[in-house]
């Protein structure tokens, strides 16, 4: 998803005080609440306002913003996905939503029984996604492998299935409604007010017992081995997500996704672009001038690989299908064989013997030396 730049979407300058992004807020928070609002995206653009202001509302996350952009927030593992859910646990700084109602004369009163805190606290909430970096060989990649992952993970409290106590019953404080009513006196006028009630977060229930296991989190870490199959053909940069498989969500909510992210080691003499192979292939220089047939070390074992006469350095053999299998359609790539034409440093007393009976005859009768001879 391409966020928008978060000044944006306040509709506020770069250099805007904090209290007129605060004032932006309020507006937007007015026009687009979901309980509210008639637009068909204004959940979205509900959440997006919010994100927006939790960073620009913070000193130093503003700072961070206006330096390195949106990065500054995602990334690192826990950020993956980069979706609002991320920042649903976020602060609220001295605005609650019940009380930006209230700033705007009340006239919403019927419409505050939809969102009290009840809504926000015992919301659903997917658990946060996880990013793995993995490891592997040249040939794990290329052939696929299997991995066990050692995680520790926050999972669901299984003493009290996820709820964090034993024994509901009705908050005492609220007495099951979750908010808490007043009266605010301004220059208006009096208003209504009504804020969440801290007892119970809004939902309207407590516990007889807090679970002891989880301290009442609903959640536990656990550390655990995950058994996955990495597909053949993953290449550095590619991620696998493994659905449902992260940390345990927020009352009820769905786990949250793993993604495992590769890192593929080099070959020693293979190299790698898309699914295509590369190898450089040293050949003697009597193989480059009258051909012959030579080993090749390939993926798939090795094969005999003709070089015609007169091959140069640089000069480039196909192997169709002796490449990489794309991790999609399964598809392969091909093998390229950059020769190297390797001039002997060293000769035996043979060798240059024949070496210098070849130099009496006439090598250089050939159009490439015609073209320097005639400056000679
Ligand atoms: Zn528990
Ligand atoms: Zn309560």
């Amino acid at each position: 998803m391409n966020k928008r730049d978060y000044y944006e979407v306040l509709g506020v300058s770069k250099d805007a005080s904090e209290a007129e992004i605060k004032s932006a807020f309020r507006k937007l928070a007015k026009k687009y609440h979901p309980d509210v609002s008639k637009e068909p995206d204004a959940a979205e653009k509900f959440k997006e306002a919010q994100e927006a202001y939790s960073v620009l509302s913070d000193a130093t996350k503003r700072k961070q913003y206006d330096q390195f952009g949106h990065a500054a927030f995602s990334g690192g593992a826990g950020g993956a996905g980069g979706s609002y859910g991320g920042f649903s646990g976020f602060d609220f700084g001295d605005i609650n939503l019940d009380d930006i109602f209230d700033m705007f004369g009340g006239g919403f009163s019927s419409g505050f029984g939809s969102f009290g805190g009840r809504r926000s606290s015992n919301r659903k909430q997917k658990g946060p996604d996880r990013v793995i970096q993995i490891d592997l060989d040249f040939e794990e990649a290329v052939f696929g492998c299997k991995k066990t992952i050692n995680l520790t993970l926050n999972e669901k409290c299984s003493d009290c299935n996820g709820e964090g106590g034993h024994g509901s019953k009705t908050c005492d404080k609220c007495h099951g409604s979750g908010t808490i009513t007043g009266q605010q006196q301004t220059l208006f006028g009096s208003f209504m007010t009504r804020t969440t009630c801290d007892k119970c977060g809004g939902s309207g229930t407590i516990f007889e017992d807090t679970c002891k296991t989880c301290r009442g989190t609903g959640r536990i870490k656990k550390n655990k081995d995950i058994e996955v199959t990495i597909p053949a053909g993953v290449d550095t940069g590619n991620q696998l997500r493994i659905s449902g498989k992260g940390e345990a969500g927020v009352n009820g909510g769905p786990n949250g996704d793993i993604y495992l992210e590769f890192y593929v080691r080099k070959h020693p003499i293979f190299e790698r672009d898309g699914n295509d192979i590369y190898l450089d292939m040293p050949i003697t220089i009597t193989d480059a001038v009258l051909g012959g047939k030579i080993d090749v070390p390939t993926l798939y074992g090795t094969v005999k690989v003709s070089v015609p006469a007169g091959s140069l350095s640089g000069d480039k053999l196909r192997i169709k299908g002796k490449g990489i299998s794309d991790v999609n359609s399964g598809r392969k790539g091909d093998m390229f064989i950059i020769l190297n034409v390797i001039t002997p440093k060293k000769l035996s007393r043979d060798q240059k013997k024949l070496f210098e009976s070849l130099a009496k005859t006439n090598l250089d009768d050939s159009k490439e030396f015609d073209r320097i001879k005639k400056y000679l």
